[in-house]
């Protein structure tokens, strides 16, 4: 029997209900929360047999059950959950060696551009950065480059790119194409179906949901890449805790309804902020002039619940953070509660201000990650923190 997505959110299909041994997956007493097995290692029956499990940092059972959840909400071979976004990222990185070249997105996650800058870059790794959505990225492939990294939409400045002509040109060159889903979550876009080789997750956000565990993923379809990262993720240690894996585990249970009432909060919002004299940009791909629009249409379920909007002044903007009562001024998204976001001391600060600029964060650019409270209230909030 093959699932939709909202019953993959709480059960695993029948084949992946059973471990690689043909045991069924951990099952105590019919437990219909998965157990959160807080165990450093485990005792042998008896010399040259096994659990299935010798030690935490290469497997739990309750991260196993999370790997295995997020593996078919993807559609991949495998996925791995590790202690943050960054740290599957991290770990993501791994795969490169000295003398790689990688073409990535211009407008990404401001700490995936910090992590390729300063601890890539001094593992002799380089990167050419251009805006993947409109640029033609074939002629910037030289011998050495190994693969195309790219959010979509992007963090902040919500920029589209269509992932299967993307994947397409990967394929011709031999190049991995390594998509951040973070923004979108599995529930309305997949993009290893799109021709993706890896899919990276904050788990942070979407997924978990409720701001209250970090988390990471890695899911890719290709099996020498699953082998690769089985032995990294062992060797270097951050998988993630049993505990955090229970914990997204349980927010995973409630995405489709998370997302859907997300995103009908963030359309709402969108068409009243684009109607505020003291607003002069919205973007929200779900909007029909969004440059991406139609792409997404294509590639993705819905539209999500990240928008970014621009105030006519600085000082505008900033007003908006002091004053915002029942939207949290605060880092992160994906969560039910509504934040609000200021790129240019937050997320993007360590984004050199030239490209900031270029890139089109300004000082007066605001991201907006909407949550599951009722959109009457969100907006009687963002009205009275505009009318200052
Ligand atoms: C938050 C985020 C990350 C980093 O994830 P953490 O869990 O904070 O380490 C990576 N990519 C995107 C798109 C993000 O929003």
């Amino acid at each position: 029997m093959s699932l939709s997505i909202e019953s993959k959110c709480l059960h695993l299909e029948k084949d992946e209900a059973v471990r690689e041994d043909g045991k069924p997956a951990c099952n105590h007493y019919g437990s219909v929360s998965f157990p959160i097995y807080q165990t450093a290692t485990y005792a042998h029956p008896s010399v040259g047999n096994s659990t299935g499990f010798d030690y935490s940092r290469l497997q739990n059972p309750t991260r196993e059950q999370l790997e295995k959840v997020v593996c078919q909400l993807e559609g991949g071979i495998d996925a791995f959950a590790l202690s943050s976004g960054m740290a599957a990222i991290s770990l993501m990185m791994e795969l490169f060696y000295p003398g790689d070249h990688i073409i990535a997105d211009s407008d990404l996650y401001g700490g995936s551009i910090r992590l390729f800058d300063n601890v890539s870059a001094k593992n002799a790794i380089s990167f050419t950065r251009v805006n993947c959505a409109t640029e033609n990225l074939e002629p910037l492939i030289k011998p050495e480059t190994k693969a195309i990294y790219i959010e979509t939409p992007t963090n902040p400045m919500m920029n589209v790119t269509d992932i299967a002509k993307t994947a397409r040109l990967a394929k011709k060159h031999g190049l991995l194409l390594i998509v951040d889903n973070t923004f979108m979550s599995p529930y309305f876009q997949n993009p290893l179906a799109l021709g993706a080789d890896i899919v990276i997750h904050s788990g942070t956000k979407y997924l978990a949901g409720h701001n209250d565990t970090l988390a990471g993923f890695i899911v890719t379809n290709r099996a020498d890449i699953q082998e690769r990262l089985r032995f990294l993720i062992k060797t270097t240690g951050a998988g993630l805790a049993p505990f955090d894996s229970w914990l997204v585990l349980r927010g995973i249970k409630t995405l489709p309804i998370r997302m859907e009432k997300a995103q009908e909060n963030a359309a709402k919002i969108a068409e009243w902020l684009k109607k505020q004299k003291s607003v002069v940009r919205v973007i929200y791909p779900g909007l029909t002039e969004h440059p991406g629009h139609e792409v997404m249409k294509k590639q993705a379920r819905g539209f999500g619940a990240m928008l970014t909007f621009q105030t006519d002044t600085t000082e505008h903007a900033l007003s908006v953070l002091n004053h915002v009562k029942l939207i949290q001024y605060a880092e992160s998204l994906g969560g039910v509660e509504t934040l609000i976001t200021y790129p240019t001391t937050q997320t993007h600060a360590d984004v050199p201000e030239e490209i900031r600029l270029k890139n089109g964060i300004t000082p007066a650019t605001l991201r907006l990650s909407v949550g599951i409270e009722n959109v009457e209230d969100l907006i009687n909030d963002l009205s009275q923190a505009l009318s200052y």
